[in-house]
């Protein structure tokens, strides 16, 4: 399949649904080289703007798909509609799925200790011949820390997985798989956030009507009002101005 790659904001997006996007990430993880997929949101949009080292790791990516129904509709204003919403959360019980049938071997990497163990047993239950080489939860700020890195890096690389799924928040993910993919030599990374914790049961997701409303934010807002107030009401408005800024650069 040849992917449109299409102009939005401050990024480029590959304009695929779901399924097709499994069947990219399927490809990837057959590929000799080592690729990486990001799932961009509104808060990445914003972290973007000023974050050179972001946007390097955004320039490269071999596949980008768009997380979180506020692009979509952004994309409709620009008149470049997306075909689908393929959030990182969604996708990661789906390439399992598909990981189980054609034995492809995944590695969980990220969330509080335990929790990767946690979503990988849930999902061998779920899908019986998947095939899960290893699951590690770092300690907080480990990629301060040269010693913890190597350490990961060695048990990613002793596991050789085809498709490595990485849970550390945006981002701090992205940046750790677009650093260390030669090191880590895993055909396919992708920076799913808190997904881990969904399919590990620890976080509740937002129920269907308000995922498909572009409410979720809003929802782990009261789930975590703490932690989540800054990202939802004050990073995540600032999309406002950037859609204004686009939209004028197209005129
Ligand atoms: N996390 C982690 N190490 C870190 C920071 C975050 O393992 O240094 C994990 C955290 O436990 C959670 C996941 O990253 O499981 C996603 O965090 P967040 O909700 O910030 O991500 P988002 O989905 O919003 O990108």
């Amino acid at each position: 399949m040849d992917k449109e790659r299409i102009k939005l904001l401050n990024i480029y997006v590959d304009n695929i649904n779901m399924k097709e996007a499994v069947d990219e990430v399927e490809k990837l993880a057959n590929s000799s080289k080592y690729n990486y997929v990001v799932t961009p949101n509104v808060a990445h949009v914003v972290f973007l703007e000023e974050d050179k080292e972001f946007k390097e790791v955004y320039d490269n990516a071999d596949l980008i798909l768009t997380d979180g129904m506020p692009l979509i509709w952004i994309s409709k204003y620009f008149k470049c509609p997306i075909k689908e919403k393929v959030s990182g959360s969604d996708l990661f019980p789906l390439i399992c799925e598909r990981a189980a049938i054609n034995g492809h071997k995944i590695f969980i990497l990220g969330a509080a200790e335990g929790v990767a163990k946690t979503a990988a047993d849930k999902l061998c239950e779920k899908y019986k011949n998947l095939n899960v080489v290893g699951t590690y939860s770092p300690p907080y700020g480990f990629e301060e820390d040269k010693k913890e890195v190597k350490k990961v890096i060695d048990i990613v690389n002793e596991a050789e997985p085809h498709i490595l799924f990485v849970g550390l928040g945006a981002p701090k993910q992205e940046k750790f798989i677009y650093k260390y993919r030669d090191e880590l030599k895993v055909p396919v990374s992708l920076g799913i956030g808190a997904a881990i914790d969904f399919q590990a049961g620890n976080i509740k997701r937002a129920p269907r009507w308000m995922q498909s409303s572009g409410l979720e934010g809003f929802y782990r807002f009261f789930k975590e009002p703490k932690r989540m107030f800054k990202r939802v009401f004050i990073d995540d408005f600032k999309i406002f101005p950037l859609v204004f800024k686009y939209k004028n650069q197209r005129m």
